[in-house]
């Protein structure tokens, strides 16, 4: 019987039986621990009823492990080289589907109807390409997609920041738009030494639960990010200076400092102190007052 695909013996051999050269513009940095992999999929929380949607499944390391865990998995790969060699070694499940396509222009609802009809639930678990982890992420969670939970490796410093609370250097636009959508846990952190060819950075695996509610109202959403994006525009910069600058004019500015008085926001407060509430706040009372 074979070693799995992850071990380090099989995974050199299939990268040389194939003459397959990794790229790293691609993000290609494969995973060869078992008990990294076993990690990830228990992170998942699946079992034979649920789907899993794997992004970058590469020569399909999680992908088998997916494949024994979950009812059915869908993995999306970008590079065509890998597209036979995964029909190679995963030819023994025949619960995985490879999709030759990028995720961020790939059809998503699409790909859910078609293969993910009558599964109680998805997760979306991969190790990321790092070069594109933010626009994955935001693109899954902004459409709305039915999601349980989203399982990924990142790079350690990213994960902090969809994890970071308030206050601290981390905490950020992305924090706030991940935690919008989600409940972030940092599951484990990861050394270098685990992949092949080794990253320069060190990684972390994070799960984000995705919430069924909003944790906040706010009477629209994007404007929301937009009053969100703007208080981080300069992170030297008062919350006051920053939104002074993105929606007021000279004429108007006078109302400002009302307004966030009003919503019980100091305005000498920075953007980084605010939480997600008083963003909320915030943002239906700046829309109100500009009409
Ligand atoms: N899952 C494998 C593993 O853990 O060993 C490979 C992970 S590797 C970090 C990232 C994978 O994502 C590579 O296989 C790469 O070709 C693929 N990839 C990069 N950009 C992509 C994109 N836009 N859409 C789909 N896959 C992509």
């Amino acid at each position: 019987t074979l070693a799995d695909i992850g071990s380090p013996r099989r995974t050199k051999d299939i990268i040389q039986k194939h003459g397959f050269a990794l790229k790293k513009s691609l993000g290609q940095n494969f995973l060869i621990d078992r008990n990294i992999l076993n990690k990830i999929v228990g992170a998942a929380e699946l079992d034979s009823g649920k789907g899993a949607l794997e992004i970058g499944p590469g020569i399909g390391a999680l992908t088998e492990q997916l494949a024994q865990t979950a009812g059915k998995v869908v993995a999306v790969e970008i590079d065509q080289r890998l597209i036979p060699i995964l029909e190679e070694v995963l030819e023994p499940y025949d619960n995985v589907d490879v999709v030759h396509s990028d995720v961020l222009k790939v059809d998503l609802q699409g790909l859910f109807a078609e293969h993910f009809a009558g599964v109680e639930g998805v997760s979306v678990v991969a190790n990321l390409p790092y070069y594109i982890t933010t626009p994955i992420v935001m693109r899954f969670l902004e459409e709305k997609l039915p999601l349980d939970n989203i399982v990924i490796m990142i790079q350690k410093e990213v994960a902090e920041r969809m994890a970071a609370k308030p206050g601290g250097k981390e905490y950020g636009s992305l924090s706030i738009a991940v935690q919008y959508y989600c409940e972030p846990e940092m599951v484990t952190i990861v050394p270098q030494t685990v992949f092949i060819p080794q990253p320069n950075v060190d990684s972390a695996v994070i799960r984000l639960r995705v919430r069924k509610e909003p944790p906040v109202q706010v009477k629209d959403e994007s404007f929301f990010f937009e009053v969100i994006r703007s208080s981080f525009a300069q992170r030297r910069k008062t919350l006051y200076n920053n939104l002074a600058s993105r929606f007021f004019n000279k004429e108007t500015k006078p109302a400002l400092e009302g307004i966030l008085t009003g919503c019980g926001i100091e305005p000498s407060r920075r953007g980084e102190t605010l939480s997600l509430e008083e963003y909320a706040k915030l943002s239906d009372a700046l829309q109100e007052a500009l009409g």
